[in-house]
């Protein structure tokens, strides 16, 4: 049991790490893909913070809507609540002003049959009868001015007008009776036993009782609420402002959704302030006063706004500190994967030439001799010594002796030209020369290209039968298949190149068969 466990977690160990090399491999060949993957990562992450954000906004926003239907829904049934205590006051004056016998009362007595329910409603400025001429008959606190004339008040010439008005509610005026004080009226009319009309119960409410229901509300520093006629008077605002009450705000192009709908909201600039509000409206049922809860966008906004700046200003510094992360990371894994590319580069290369090393010679060899196995194709290896070389150092120094071998090299790689052959520094003066599926016509046909190529680049060398620089070169060529082993195609070269040296240098000698 512990033991399958424990193979069973080395087999893990080894998949990671597996896993590991992979991705290292992977980000070590794309350097930059760790800068990109680190930038996909903050712009996903941040666009996923703004997202978030952005649903936080309309949640502020359904939350806004919410609120304010619900203001709105608590004035409307204030003032619908409120109007139908009024008409219960107003049709009892009725009931009192309809029957004669009211009349024949003593003053004092008529008086309290007539306003009786009246006087308990709350901000009533009066309670009045008034005759078929709009003269006041009689009144709540019993005073009778017949100078009033109030027969040009719409809530009396609608009475006039229509026997089946029932319940109207007027526009803001300003007070006769009491001062010029503001207020609406309610009226009922009151007929002869015949149907003829009478005259109006009215009962007067000071305009402050709607002031005073919207002050109870509270909608931001920026918000407003307001109670407007459906004609589009306005009857009551708050922030309370004295000049807008009795103004029509009919004209404002947002009025016309609020005239011709039941209820609604929608967001627009004020008629009044010009500052931007959601608006949520509704009819107030059996009257024609509309509630309007607006709280203004910038209060309904400005917590989440709050979170926003914070939040987003967080995944933004974030963001940028793991895209600079990332793109640091990018650069020092570029720098390293060139250092570490140089090294190789180095490793593998002779310094003076720039030729492959001995090292990298060994190691293709061993590869070439496999291929050439496999596939049974003829491998040839060259062995290049520059003659006399230990006179030339003798005689014109290191230095120039360096820049000999230095030539050789490039004479030599400019002759091997295909892409499979290698050419590398064997050591001191000699070069050696792998020729992948050559056979030993083609090799020495290299060879003795190489040859006449140094000799016609006529490197000056005194001392030299011929005058200048010259090289031997040993062939040497085999069929790995059939046997044998790379070291014994060297050895086989350089035996060639030991010939060519006795033979007297600056020629090629190949072996006599295929090794
Ligand atoms: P042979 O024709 O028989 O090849 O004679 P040789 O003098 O060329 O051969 P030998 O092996 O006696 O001498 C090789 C000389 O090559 C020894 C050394 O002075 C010189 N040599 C080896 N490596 C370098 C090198 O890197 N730079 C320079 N300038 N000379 C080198
Ligand atoms: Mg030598
Ligand atoms: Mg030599």
């Amino acid at each position: 049991m512990t033991h399958r466990v424990l193979s069973l977690r080395r087999r893990w160990r080894k998949a990671w790490r597996k896993c590991g090399a992979a991705v290292t491999q992977a980000v070590g060949g794309h350097p930059f893909l760790a800068g990109i993957a680190g930038t996909a990562v903050a712009v996903a992450m941040a666009s996923l913070t703004f997202l978030t954000l952005y649903d936080g906004r309309a949640d502020a926003l359904q939350h806004a809507h919410e609120t304010s239907e619900n203001l709105v829904s608590l004035i409307s049934s204030d003032l619908e609540r409120n109007v139908e205590i009024y008409d219960l006051s107003l049709q009892s004056m009725v009931d009192g002003a309809q029957n004669p016998a009211t009349w024949h009362l003593p003053a004092g007595l008529r008086q309290a049959v007539l306003f009786d329910r009246a006087t308990s409603a709350a901000f009533l400025g009066g309670a009045y009868v008034l005759d078929s001429a709009g003269r006041v008959r009689a009144s709540q606190n019993g005073e009778l001015n017949p100078a009033v004339q109030l027969d040009d008040r719409d809530y009396f010439l609608a009475q006039q007008r229509c026997p089946a008005v029932g319940l109207y509610v007027s526009h803001p005026f300003r007070s006769r009776l009491r001062g010029g004080n503001l207020s609406i009226g309610l009226t009922r009319r009151i007929n002869t036993p015949d149907g003829a009309f009478a005259g109006v119960a009215l009962l007067a409410i000071r305009i402050e009782y709607f002031q005073r229901l919207l002050d109870k509300i509270s909608v931001g520093k920026a918000g407003s609420v307001f109670i407007v006629l459906d004609d589009g008077t306005l009857l009551a605002r708050k922030p309370f402002s004295q000049s807008a009450i009795g103004t029509t705000i009919a004209r404002s192009p947002t009025f016309m959704a609020m005239a011709a709908h039941d209820e609604g909201s929608y967001v627009a600039k004020s008629a009044v302030d010009g500052v931007p509000r959601i608006f949520t409206y509704a009819h107030v049922p059996s009257t024609p006063w509309i509630a309007v809860v607006a709280p203004a966008v910038s209060d309904v906004f400005a917590e989440w706004r709050r979170r926003s700046l914070i939040a987003g200003g967080l995944t933004l510094a974030l963001g940028a500190v793991f895209v600079v992360v990332a793109w640091l990371l990018a650069f020092t894994l570029q720098d390293k994967v060139a250092a570490q590319a140089e090294l190789v580069r180095l490793a593998a290369t002779d310094p003076l030439t720039g030729l492959s090393n001995r090292r990298v010679l060994d190691s293709r060899l061993d590869e070439e001799w496999l291929r050439a196995r496999r596939n049974g194709s003829p491998l040839s290896v060259l062995f290049v010594d520059v003659d006399h070389f230990k006179g030339f150092n003798d005689t014109y120094g290191h230095a120039a002796g360096d820049e000999v071998l230095t030539a050789v090299a490039e004479c030599i790689d400019s002759v091997v030209r295909r892409a499979v052959d290698l050419v590398a520094r064997y050591g001191g003066e000699e070069f050696a020369v792998v020729l992948p599926e050559t056979p030993a016509e083609g090799a020495a046909a290299v060879a003795e290209k190489i040859r006449r190529k140094v000799q016609g680049m006529k490197l000056s060398f005194g001392a030299s039968e011929h005058g200048t620089v010259t090289v031997s070169v040993g062939c040497a060529t085999c069929l790995p298949a059939q046997g044998g082993s790379a070291s014994g195609l060297m050895a086989a070269a350089d035996a060639q190149l030991y010939a060519a040296k006795s033979a007297g240098r600056n020629r090629v000698k190949s072996a006599a068969s295929v090794y």
